[in-house]
């Protein structure tokens, strides 16, 4: 099955904002949505999704089970959960969200997982937030592999390890918060300077970079002129100058947590 380079993600959109920005998105012609049972709006992005009038097949929905779920039977409560909100009978894609490594729940919890899958109700499942090491032991002791990892990734943390790993064990590499949160970033002098070449914005630049790079990507935007030029990367093209200039800004520098420590439930 094939997923779209380019979706949109609503991590931080309250529930009843929610609604309008993905069906803003869905206009603009996003047909991939991300979210998660933690961010609290699977119930807006679902009633956005059931108004849209767009059939279910053309569209490719992303949820995420949360860390306090993880376990086998609770990840079948979890994902009931998910679904009844969402108002869907599947999902396009099943993430667990951290793999919580002190907890040593992800292998069972995968297990899980793979049932859902199984059982037609999640269309292809993954992870997120899974170092090298975490895939190595999933992928030895179960046996889907991940279709997806989605991991912070942006100029300023590329992540060669990472995407090296997912080369080797076929998993698609998915980048969140791929504009680094619209901090810094979108100022870096060299994009500002790549922007203006090609008359396209800093976002823009970037979020090309990461199609080229084979990323799929997943920016937010609540304003509907930032979400319509954020999917408009398809009718230009980096050169191999720009790509390098922006290859030199890694600074393996995170925004969010380490996934080797981070246990938040
Ligand atoms: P992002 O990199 O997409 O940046 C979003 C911010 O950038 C916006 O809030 C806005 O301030 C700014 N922005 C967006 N478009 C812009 C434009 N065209 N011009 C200027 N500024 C612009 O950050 P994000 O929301 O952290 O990440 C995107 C998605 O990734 C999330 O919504 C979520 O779906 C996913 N995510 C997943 C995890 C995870 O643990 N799996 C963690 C964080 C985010």
């Amino acid at each position: 099955m094939e997923m779209p380079q380019l979706g949109f993600g609503v991590w931080q959109v309250p529930d009843d904002e929610a609604e309008r920005a993905v069906t803003t998105a869905l206009q603009a012609g996003y047909r991939s949505i991300d979210t998660a049972a933690v961010y609290g709006n699977e119930e807006g992005t679902g009633r956005a999704i059931a108004a849209c009038g767009l059939p279910r097949e053309e569209l490719f929905v992303t949820t995420k089970l949360w860390n306090a779920d993880q376990g086998y039977d609770a990840t079948l409560r979890a994902f009931d959960a998910s679904l009844d909100k969402l108002g869907l009978d599947h999902v396009d894609l099943y993430l667990i969200h951290w793999p919580l490594p002190s907890r040593n729940l992800y292998v069972e919890t995968y297990r899980a997982f793979e049932k859902i899958h199984a059982d037609g109700r999640a269309r292809a499942i993954g992870v997120s937030n899974f170092l090298p090491e975490h895939l190595d032991r999933l992928t030895e002791e179960t046996s889907v592999i991940p279709a997806v990892n989605q991991i912070e990734l942006h100029p300023h943390l590329q992540q060669r390890a990472s995407r090296e790993k997912h080369a080797e064990l076929g998993i698609a590499t998915e980048a969140w918060s791929p504009l680094g949160q619209g901090k810094g970033l979108l100022e870096v002098p060299a994009i500002v300077a790549i922007a203006q070449k090609h008359g396209r914005t800093p976002a823009q630049i970037v979020l090309r970079w990461h199609v080229q790079q084979g990323n799929v990507a997943i920016p937010k935007s609540v304003t509907p002129s930032r979400i319509e030029e954020n999917i408009d990367v398809f009718s230009f093209e980096l050169d191999a100058e720009d790509l390098g200039a922006i290859s030199a800004l890694n600074e393996n520098r995170r925004l969010g947590p380490d996934p080797a420590t981070f246990d938040v439930a």
